[in-house]
């Protein structure tokens, strides 16, 4: 094997996993760790759960094959390794007046791992997922080839690797069109959410009016009080409307982040009571924001502390995200938000939003809404978390591979039925499955270790 042995997981720290991780400067890296079979390439290790990890095989990080390659600045049309982080992409061009197309709630995620996900931001139900950024990319296959995808050359190879967890080769470069802006600042503006009635009723009447749009709920609100939380809706600012004292230096960028969570937290800093007691704090900033935030706040507040997912403690957290549709959505919100509220699990940090039409072939969004609950990862969580994914499919949902630990591989496969189609693409471009992970192998999307 190729690289170190260590132990390491996604930014859930949950499940950790043997693998032996290289950092890969160069193709020719690339090729002489493929010589092994089992490869699977890795980001910023953002993904929460087992997306980047490969148990007693090989993990090859991306991140220094990250070169800005060519830039074109009358359309906005950027050429880098597919290691460049939206972070980097922001530093170097936000200060020229662009900015990423789609944003996750997170900067430090590789354009790469943007892909494998096929991220989404506040403005899905405007802007669609990361695919309508991405004009092109290059990708390592299995067979040592090097092949150009977009829509019109190789568009399975494009298609799958949309929601395709890296599985089919290593994406070297990429071709994205950015978005022009006139300041960095966001306009916008928050609405205090009374129950579930209210916010879908909030969500109706401005996701039109707004590009972002996303809600904070409180999960352990019972009663009349179900779905009750903050909304918060913004645009970006043109230069016009900023005040005197922003439009001196209207396309600031934010310097790096001094704080962090130095070590893990002990596990029992979050239970139901102070969850409830965090759930006020943030209740009360999230409804009195200025009316003009910078997009390091507006998009990114997490980054603003270092290694926050350490708050969680050694045992780990994990995201769970699903959408359902909105064709009886409230019958369904209301049965999983008792579901959770009554479980006994600990519902942190939990994101609502509606979103926009699928694309793609294992990726996550469709049109309905979404919700994403961090968990602490307990005994009881994981007997809990099957139950909420019956459910889930029962509504006709469906959970984000991209922050999912725990998922089996019978309700995946019911959850994507579209998944045989990508299989065939991956067989026809890998049929030895040199390009496997923990995820895949749990999943069924590669053969299990044996
Ligand atoms: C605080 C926070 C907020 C987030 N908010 C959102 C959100 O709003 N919306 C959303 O959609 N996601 C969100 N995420 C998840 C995050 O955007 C995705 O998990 C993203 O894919 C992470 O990118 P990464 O570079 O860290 O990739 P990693 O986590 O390192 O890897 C992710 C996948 O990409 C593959 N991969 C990485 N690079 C390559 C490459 N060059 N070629 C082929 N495959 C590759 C890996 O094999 C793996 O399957 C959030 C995560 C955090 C921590």
């Amino acid at each position: 094997m190729i690289g170190k042995k260590e132990a390491i997981a996604g930014w859930g720290n949950f499940p950790f996993s043997e693998s032996y991780v290289m950092q890969a400067r160069d193709e020719g890296d690339l090729l002489n760790a493929m010589k092994e079979n089992n490869l699977i390439g890795r980001g910023l290790g953002r993904s929460y759960g087992d997306q980047a990890v490969n148990d007693q095989n090989q993990v090859a990080v991306l991140t220094k094959m990250n070169r800005f390659l060519d830039w074109d600045a009358t359309e906005g049309i950027l050429t880098c390794e597919a290691g460049a982080s939206l972070e980097e992409i922001i530093s170097a061009l936000a200060p020229r007046g662009w900015l990423p197309m789609i944003c996750p709630g997170t900067k430090f995620v590789t354009i790469g791992g943007a892909i494998a996900n096929d991220i989404h931001g506040k403005a899905h139900h405007i802007d669609g997922s990361f695919v309508n950024c991405v004009l092109s990319f290059s990708i390592l296959l299995a067979d040592r080839r090097i092949l150009l995808a977009s829509r019109t050359e190789n568009p399975d190879l494009f298609w799958a690797n949309f929601g395709g967890l890296g599985l089919l080769g290593i994406i070297l470069t990429v071709t994205i069109k950015l978005r022009k802006i006139e300041s960095t600042y966001f306009r916008q503006k928050s609405m205090k959410i009374k129950n579930l009635d209210h916010m879908l009723e909030a969500l109706n009447e401005n996701d039109q009016m707004y590009n972002y749009s996303v809600a904070w709920i409180d999960a352990l609100a019972k009663g009349k009080k179900l779905g009750s939380g903050v909304l918060t809706l913004g645009n970006s600012a043109k230069l016009n409307e900023l005040p005197e004292k922003l439009k001196k230096n209207p396309l600031k960028i934010h310097p790096p982040s001094k704080l962090t969570v130095p070590f893990f937290l002990p596990s029992f800093t979050l239970n139901n009571l102070t969850v409830q007691m965090l759930n006020r704090v943030i209740a009360f900033v999230q409804n009195s924001p200025r009316e003009f935030v910078h997009y390091e706040k507006f998009f990114f507040p997490l980054d603003a502390i270092n290694h926050w997912n350490r708050g969680y403690g050694k045992r780990g957290f994990i995201q769970y995200q699903f959408v359902i549709p909105e064709e009886n959505g409230k019958k369904n919100l209301v049965e999983i938000l008792e579901m959770i509220a009554d479980s006994g699990c600990t519902p942190f940090l939990n994101v609502f939003k509606k979103m926009g039409e699928a694309q793609g072939i294992l990726s996550f969004p469709f049109r309905g809404y979404t919700l994403a609950i961090d968990f602490p990862v307990t005994k009881r969580l994981l007997g809990f978390t099957p139950k909420l994914d019956a459910k889930v499919l029962d509504a006709g949902g469906r959970i984000y591979l991209g922050k999912d630990a725990v998922l089996n591989e019978d309700m995946f496969k019911k959850m994507y039925p579209e998944y045989q189609h990508w299989m065939d693409i991956k067989k026809a471009f890998d049929p030895g499955n040199l390009f496997s992970s923990n995820i895949s192998r749990r999943l069924g999307l590669t053969p299990k270790a044996g």
